[in-house]
């Protein structure tokens, strides 16, 4: 099963793509985790991402395309994949349905999270990550059982993002409106869309998820 999660900065895809991938045994394809690893490594990619990244704006089709082509084609991919924050623009959908064609693939469904601007400057400005293994977390919304230990894997080193603050996510919210909310009328015409409460607490959105799975396998 191929799905993409679509929805604004804050909207809760990686939260969920990460409680579907392990239940399901789909891998989560973040073009926002990936690029994130090429700056970090200092990459051509990175290099050429990096101030984009941090401005908030959209790094270009040509090298997410690329990243997400060659992503697809590792082998932990063919049991199926969960796109989060892929695609975020109408030629990024239209190069996507191109190169799941060629590779004889297709998608199962896209389901678009709807959350209100102020709860997504609330949950963004919460936001970190436990930087050994990725578990997310939020100053209230989900805090570690205890204080200062990763839940998932023991480890004791938070990050925050650079780019997570109101300032930035004003910027990544008008590239949201502007280039990838045009993909939910996208995704409707093709009959593949389906919306959900993206407000609801993540136990909720995770049961409107698995319901439209459970339907849709
Ligand atoms: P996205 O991947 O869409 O940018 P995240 O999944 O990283 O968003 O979620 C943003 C923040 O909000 C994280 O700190 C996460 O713990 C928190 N969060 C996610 N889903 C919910 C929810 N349903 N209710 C409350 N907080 C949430
Ligand atoms: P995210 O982790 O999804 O919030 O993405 C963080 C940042 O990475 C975005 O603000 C963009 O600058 C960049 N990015 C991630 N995915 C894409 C994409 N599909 N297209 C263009 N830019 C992207």
């Amino acid at each position: 099963m191929n799905i993409i999660l679509l929805g604004p900065p804050g909207a809760g895809k990686g939260t969920q793509a990460r409680i579907i991938e392990k239940g399901r045994g789909l891998v989560q394809l973040s073009t926002g985790d990936m690029l994130r690893a090429a700056v970090a490594a200092g990459s051509e990619v990175g290099l050429k991402a990096k101030a984009v990244m941090e401005s908030g704006g959209l790094v270009s089709d040509e090298i997410v395309i690329g990243i997400i082509s060659d992503r697809i084609d590792e082998p932990d991919c063919a049991s199926g994949f969960i796109l989060d924050g892929f695609p975020r623009t109408l030629p990024q959908a239209a190069a996507l349905e191109d190169l799941l064609a060629s590779k004889g693939k297709s998608l199962n469904c896209v389901i678009e999270m709807r959350v209100d601007d102020d709860k997504l400057v609330e949950r963004i400005t919460g936001r970190y990550t436990c930087g050994a293994c990725g578990e997310g977390y939020h100053d209230k919304f989900r805090v570690p059982k205890v204080e200062g230990v990763c839940d998932n894997c023991g480890a004791n080193d938070f990050k925050r993002r650079a780019d997570d603050n109101e300032e930035t996510l004003r910027s990544r919210l008008l590239a949201y409106y502007k280039e990838t909310s045009p993909l939910i009328g996208y995704y409707f015409a093709k009959d593949n869309l389906v919306s959900i409460d993206g407000m609801a607490d993540m136990s909720g959105v995770t049961g409107s998820i698995e319901a439209i799975l459970n339907d849709k396998a």
